[in-house]
């Protein structure tokens, strides 16, 4: 099973998608828990290209190019093995990152996000999970952590709602592959909405 977790900076996911792969190793389930950018060696290389200096450093075309390539890369090397083995994968991010803040935050690109993806990865999670949270309360959140402030600073609160719409409007336009999970209130609250949400893996 490929499962993917998307959502604004500060909603949380990645306290969410650990708890959940804590949850399922406590079953004994093979659990690979992975994050994009990055995720395998090169795409963790291309990470730091993207994410660490100037941002104005490639153009969005450029940008998507790397994130691709770091998509591409990711799969090859991590996620499809995992995947022949049995193993549940649970990823940190994927191709609805892209499409949300390549496609929509530096120009109209989705296009562009979605013609390379047919071309260079041509896969979807099976299941993906959006925790959605006010771009407020998720602010609040983030600058009480180390790091994520800069990125707010970058997009700023009026681009977050529009990532916000941006995911909301994916999660409406595939509802077979999304869950819509309610990120306000505690992480223990949130999971449980998580769990509640996820009836084919009853054994988290
Ligand atoms: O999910 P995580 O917080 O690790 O993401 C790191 C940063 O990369 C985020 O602040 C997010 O805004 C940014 N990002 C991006 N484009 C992507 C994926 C992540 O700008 N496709």
């Amino acid at each position: 099973v490929f499962l993917s977790f998307e959502g604004i900076d500060g909603s949380g996911k990645s306290t969410q998608a650990r708890r959940l792969a804590e949850a399922l190793r406590a079953t004994g389930r093979d659990v690979v828990l992975t994050r994009e950018p990055g995720g395998s060696a090169g795409a963790e290389e291309i990470r730091s290209l993207v994410l660490e200096g100037d941002p104005d450093r490639w153009s969005a075309e450029t940008e998507i190019l790397l994130f691709t390539a770091a998509r591409r890369d990711h799969l090859e090397r991590t996620i499809l093995p995992a995947l022949a083995r049995g193993a549940v994968v649970i990823c940190d991010r994927f191709a609805d990152s892209t499409r949300v803040y390549q496609g929509i935050s530096r120009g109209d690109l989705q296009d562009v996000v979605n013609q390379l993806h047919t071309l260079m990865i041509g896969r979807e999670p099976d299941i993906t999970v959006l925790i959605d949270m006010d771009p407020e309360d998720g602010l609040a959140r983030a600058l009480s952590r180390k790091g994520h402030e800069e990125r707010f600073e970058t997009f700023g609160l009026v681009l977050q709602q529009a990532m916000r719409r941006g995911f909301l409007d994916l999660a409406k336009a595939a509802p077979d592959r999304f869950r819509v999970i309610d990120g306000a209130g505690s992480a223990d609250a949130v999971f449980d909405r998580l769990i509640a949400a996820l009836p084919e893996l009853p054994e988290a």
